[in-house]
């Protein structure tokens, strides 16, 4: 498991999301990971799965099949309650996958134009899953419950960061650092959790 210029075990995340990269590899800095981005030639996995951890299993055994070493993916995204749910597994190519994030977050705050602040409640879902092979090792859930803005705010984050307030800050996860969001975040509870069991495990 040596990657040939330290003894330390090799973990791969399998996203191509720069956002969660940067969050992902922050969350294991100290624990004697080397963690590794996923190869490109790799190819793509098709998300076809109607929940979290359908997709983020289908994700992590692509690549981990694939390479041999153990490999952490992560299904995350937004469920709006006024919009039943929605985006839900849908969240990165809602509405329409050409659009930008910016002009997605723009069509989801029209059609929320009409729905008052109280109803506007949403929570930011992830499902971790480490796998190995053809195994499944260990699998981690976090969520974070808030609401939806009325416009965006910040430039820090990804995805719906700007739209998303964090109810005892009043600020959006675009307006707080990334140590800060991690604290508090979907991705940051299950990443703690996902810690914990890395800190003990070690691949055969
Ligand atoms: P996927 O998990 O790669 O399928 O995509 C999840 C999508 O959910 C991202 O592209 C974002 O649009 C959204 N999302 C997930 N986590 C976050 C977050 O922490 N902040 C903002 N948007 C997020």
């Amino acid at each position: 498991m040596a990657d040939g210029q330290s003894a330390r075990p090799r973990l791969v995340f399998a996203t191509r999301n720069e956002g969660k990269v940067a969050e992902l590899t922050a969350m294991l800095e100290g624990t004697g990971w080397a963690v590794e981005r996923l190869p490109p030639e790799l190819g793509e996995y098709e998300e076809t799965g109607e929940t979290f951890a359908n997709n983020a299993r289908g994700k992590a055994l692509f690549a981990s099949a694939q390479l041999g070493f153990p490999v952490l993916a992560d299904d995350s995204g937004l469920e709006i309650d006024a919009l039943g749910g929605e985006p839900g597994v849908r969240s990165a190519r809602y509405i329409d996958a050409a659009l930008t994030q910016s002009e997605r977050n723009g069509a989801v705050l029209d059609k929320l134009a009409d729905t008052p602040a109280e109803l506007r409640t949403a929570r930011f879902v992830c499902h971790l899953v480490l796998a190995l092979g053809d195994d499944i090792v260990r699998e981690t859930t976090g969520t974070c419950s808030g609401s939806i803005g009325f416009a965006p705010r910040g430039e820090l984050g990804f995805g719906y960061d700007p739209i998303f307030i964090v109810p005892d800050l009043g600020l959006t996860f675009a307006e707080i650092s990334r140590e800060q969001k991690s604290a508090r975040s979907h991705r940051g509870a299950a990443m703690r959790a996902m810690v914990e069991f890395l800190r003990r495990w070690t691949p055969d």
